[in-house]
């Protein structure tokens, strides 16, 4: 992508149109698959799969001579009569309703102007001028605001327990440490829009009455740090962070910390032990964040999605947003969307939408004509969605009734070539992998799953295997610490629900 700006800068020069063609470099616009994409306004046209040998012809013909480039554009932007219809109209984008995703690929992130040009910090100087803290909290309950980070506690009950807490020092902290294996829903977030985060965590620390804000976010996002210690600075200087915000009195600032990339970092209590320096291992609860959380002071912890709702939940109010989703879970959702699908991408869908229309409209199907198998969603903390459950309403208690869950937002597509043995193996390798080893349950109980894993997919297992797993499966899930052991068995339970019959066939066939 960078080095097709590179050439379409220098194609705007050579035909002396430099100062009338603004470039501006985004973040992701969502649909993967069809990379690198251009999108030139006002007209929306729709470039995919851009190869650097393109632009001459594509700036030649649009820029110069005022008509789209056909051959180039997304095919699904023209129709058969040779017109162009926009984007949204396409199936990847027809039913997807972006909020938390607004920003991602519009503006440039390194620039505030682009995002105040868009509304941004609107609902921060709302909040500081003309509501009062208990105000905000009940917006954010009415709102219906579930923690997109995976358990979807309510958002405003957390920030009114940390209110009701009473210390001259609160913290709010961002969890940006997304360690699912195919999931990047954050990722894009800071690095398409990272003001949005800052801004929530502003309004968030007014709430419940704290001046200092951390954003716990992986190393291995170089990118996504880089936005945020811009976007840092920019809105410093802007006297949008740090002291007498907006001449209303109110400080809050925010710092970086840098996770090494230990999955159970995204436990609430292991990443604030792990900002404190030490090593990141989950701690028991009660006393819960909001009372004692970071260095021992009331702390609130979000998600990067779910702060990314928040300033747009201020400006068009609570009713806006618990307009859209089902009836205890409102709003949309992003999701990671990959594995054997066709339109790899992120996704944001309002709640109660349907994995068929996911599957089969905005992800265009199963690529060489295979059956669709399942989806697994919530990764190693999940579990499997099988095609008989395809029309259920994706939201937070439905996915559980089916015994998956709604976790960060990875969803990975499978095929009829699936094992789904070997998909539960996969995910328990992760969690062996990443267990802190603090408590027994998890640390021996998924080693011990793992072994009978390996038994059953070398075709050594024996028909008892299978009920070991699933007592071994019940006793780590009520007797580990934290939520990576309390989870870690959902994706054997899963498949054991719906697909034993791949565990009998490893076992009676030998294979
Ligand atoms: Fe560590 Fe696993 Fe116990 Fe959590 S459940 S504290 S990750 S050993």
């Amino acid at each position: 992508s960078l080095k097709i700006i590179d050439k379409l800068n220098e194609e705007l020069k050579a035909n002396n149109i430099e100062n009338e063609v603004k470039v501006v470099k985004t973040g992701c616009h969502g649909l993967c698959a069809l990379g690198p994409l251009m999108i030139v306004y006002p007209e929306g046209a729709f470039y995919s799969r851009l190869e650097i040998e393109h632009i001459p012809e594509i700036v030649k013909k649009h820029f110069v001579e005022g008509n789209v480039c056909k051959e180039y554009l997304y095919k699904e932007t023209v129709l058969e009569d040779g017109s162009v219809q926009p984007m949204n109209n396409t199936d990847f984008y027809r039913s997807q309703k972006r909020v938390a995703l607004r920003n991602c690929g519009v503006i440039n992130p390194e620039d505030i102007n682009e995002y105040i040009g868009t509304g941004g910090y609107q609902a921060i100087a709302k909040v500081l001028q003309t509501m009062k803290p208990e105000d905000v909290i009940q917006v954010m309950l009415d709102s219906g605001l579930r923690g997109r980070g995976g358990a979807g506690f309510p958002t405003g009950l957390k920030w009114k327990f940390a209110a009701a807490s009473v210390n001259e020092q609160k913290y709010v902290c961002c969890n940006a440490d997304e360690g699912d294996p195919g999931a990047f829903m954050d990722r894009s977030v800071l690095e398409g829009d990272p003001h949005v985060v800052l801004e929530a965590m502003s309004i968030a620390g007014y709430a419940i009455g704290a001046n200092q804000g951390y954003i716990y976010v992986r190393a291995e996002y170089p990118i996504a740090v880089e936005r945020l210690n811009i976007a840092i600075k920019q809105a410093r200087d802007a006297g949008l962070l740090g002291k007498d915000i907006l001449g209303t009195g109110f400080d809050f600032d925010i710092d970086l910390r840098l996770g090494a990339g230990a999955f159970v970092c995204g436990e609430e209590t292991a990443l604030m032990t792990s900002i404190e320096g030490n090593r990141g291992e989950p701690r028991p609860r009660p006393p819960f964040p909001a009372v004692k959380g970071l260095f021992a002071k009331p702390t609130i912890l979000n998600n990067v999605e779910t702060y990314a709702n928040i300033p747009k939940i201020i400006m068009q109010g609570a009713q806006w947003f618990a307009s859209m989703g089902t009836e205890k879970s409102k709003g949309t959702k992003v999701f990671a969307l990959g594995g054997k699908i066709n339109n790899t991408g992120l996704v944001e869908i309002p709640m109660g939408t349907t994995l068929r229309t996911v599957i089969e409209e905005i992800g265009g199907g199963i690529p060489n004509g295979k059956k669709f198998k399942a989806a697994q969603t919530g990764g190693p903390s999940g579990g499997c969605i099988p095609v008989e459950n395809m029309d259920v309403e994706i939201d937070y208690d439905n996915l559980i009734a089916i015994g998956s869950m709604m976790g960060s937002g990875g969803l990975i597509v499978m095929d009829e070539d699936n094992c789904m043995v070997d998909i539960a193996k996969f995910f328990l390798e992760f969690t062996v992998d990443e267990s802190c080893g603090k408590c027994t349950p998890c640390r021996e109980g998924t080693k011990r799953m793992l072994e009978i894993l390996d038994r059953i997919t070398e075709g050594k297992g024996k028909m008892e295997d299978i009920d070991e797993l699933q007592e071994l499966a019940a006793f780590i899930k009520s007797n580990a610490l934290c939520g990576l052991g309390q989870t870690a068995p959902n994706p054997v339970l899963s498949t054991l629900r719906y697909f034993k019959d791949e565990y009998i066939a490893h076992v009676k066939d030998k294979k």
